[in-house]
């Protein structure tokens, strides 16, 4: 973003939340040269998608995976000084569950690369290579869209992508991106991540899969980018009040007055902040109908000699959705780290059942399998709002002038993802600078 003469004089911005939103929105203020404060209530910047320390190891409170499509979020990294290239390991597209599935994306450029992955896939009939190739180009004929949503296993029923297409490619692929079952999920929001992922630059369905902890992916560079170009971030610093006087925004933490505020917080964090504000009552009715979905993310740390055939590796049948290897990933040998998405019977499970429930599973792929030397669940139970056909999302502009909203959750193509954040961040600041500059 430019730098907009004179702004920093007339416009202070104060933004709540230091999750990967607020975070965008503060950098992209920062670029410009505007004051810009984030208050956050932890000690640590990330939210939900932030580092934590178990067993002596910075580690995730969730194994996050990006992908080649993430335009705005790579481009912020990069911004901040984190370099994708270094901070990434990036892998073409590549789906195995083994001995059932396999599909690899060979270095062609798109859309060949899809084509040659889906005709030489394994465990898929040449019924369903087809099915698959004529799904696809009916989606394309479409741009993507279609009618009226619906959810995700309806549209793949109507179009014959059953059997182990949908067990293997769709129905994972729905789970990972909308964190909501297929039988639930909105099948336009998944077309619109099919579009830009699969279907777009070769580069765009890469895997990119963290070497490094969430916090030095973004948030911590980030942090440090702000203070370095004016600005201030206060951790362990929450907000529980936000009020518009005369004089501009008014917080509890603090006496400054801010000329514009964004709000950066959760969906399920955001009524107690527009409690002063009548106007917004229907914002308020709109999230507080949100429904949410949990992920589950169990580290199990074996001998160091441990291995998955590859960084990551697909299950099914049980509660084991995705395995990654830290060991191929970032040198973290014999660390596994099993992904469970959305919601699922392992919830009525203690964290302790889950954890033995995982090591039986990768038991049943590799014979001889040690005990794990320690294992740990961490259970978000509110990991993303749940991604249904025509769920209403805000938008980031709100009823009340230069109050705004940044989160995965505002209206967005994409699911509630890392992407979605980002993307929101960067509209609200573009909406403070446009309210200034007569832009917006
Ligand atoms: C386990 C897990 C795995 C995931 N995997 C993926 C993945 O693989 N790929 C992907 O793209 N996305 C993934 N996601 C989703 C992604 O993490 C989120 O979409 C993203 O982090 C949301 O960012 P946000 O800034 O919108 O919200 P948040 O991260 O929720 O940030 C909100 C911030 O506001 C702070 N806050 C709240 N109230 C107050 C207050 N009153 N005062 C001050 N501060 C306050 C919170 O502490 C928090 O730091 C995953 C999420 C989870 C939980």
């Amino acid at each position: 973003m430019d730098c907009v003469e004179d702004l920093d004089d007339r416009v202070s911005v104060a933004i709540i939340g230091a999750g990967w939103a607020g975070m965008a929105a503060a950098v992209a203020l920062a670029q410009a040269k505007i004051p810009v404060t984030v208050f956050e209530a932890a000690r640590h910047p990330g939210g939900r998608a932030r580092s934590v320390e178990i067993e002596g190891i910075a580690l995730d409170n969730g194994q996050h995976v990006l992908i080649g499509a993430y335009r705005e979020t790579l481009r912020l990294m990069r911004a901040v000084g984190a370099d994708p290239d270094k901070l990434l390991l990036r892998q073409p597209l590549a789906i195995d569950y083994p001995g059932k599935f396999s599909l690899r994306a060979p270095p062609l450029p798109a859309p060949l690369h899809l084509l040659a992955a889906l005709l030489r896939a394994m465990g898929l009939t040449w019924r369903e290579r087809i099915a698959a190739l004529r799904f696809i180009a009916a989606m394309r004929g479409s741009a993507y869209r279609i009618a009226v949503d619906m959810p995700v296993s309806e549209l793949l029923t109507s179009y014959r992508q059953t059997g182990a297409l949908a067990r293997y490619l769709w129905e994972p692929l729905c789970v990972s991106a909308l964190n909501t079952p297929a039988a639930a999920a909105s099948a336009q929001v998944f077309l619109n991540v099919l579009r830009d992922g699969l279907d777009g630059a070769r580069e765009a369905s890469d895997f990119l899969i963290p070497r490094t902890d969430l916090g030095n992916l973004f948030p911590l560079p980030a942090a440090a980018f702000i203070r370095a170009n004016g600005g201030s971030v206060h951790l362990g610093t929450p907000v529980r009040m936000l009020a518009k006087t005369e004089q501009g925004f008014v917080l509890d933490a603090g006496s400054a007055r801010y000329t514009h505020a964004i709000i950066a917080v959760g969906p399920h964090q955001l009524d107690t902040l527009l409690g002063e504000f009548a106007q917004l009552a229907a914002l308020r009715q709109c999230v507080g109908e949100f429904s949410f979905e949990p992920i589950y993310t169990c580290y199990l740390q074996y001998p160091q000699h441990v291995s998955m055939p590859q960084p990551m590796t697909g299950f099914d049948g049980g509660i084991t959705q995705w395995i990654f290897d830290r060991g191929r990933i970032n040198g973290a040998a014999g660390l596994l780290a099993a992904v469970v998405s959305a919601r699922g019977e392992h919830q009525a499970f203690s964290q302790a059942a889950v954890a033995s429930g995982i090591h039986r599973e990768l038991a049943g792929l590799l014979p001889g399998l040690p005990a794990p030397l320690w294992s740990r669940v961490i259970a978000e139970k509110r990991a993303t709002y749940s991604c249904r056909p025509r769920v209403v999302r805000p938008q980031n502009k709100t009823a009340v002038r230069n109050l705004y909203l940044a989160g995965d959750y505002t209206a967005s193509d994409y699911p509630a993802t890392l992407e979605s954040a980002i993307q929101s961040g960067l509209s609200c600041a573009s909406l403070v600078i446009g309210s200034e500059t007569g832009s917006a």
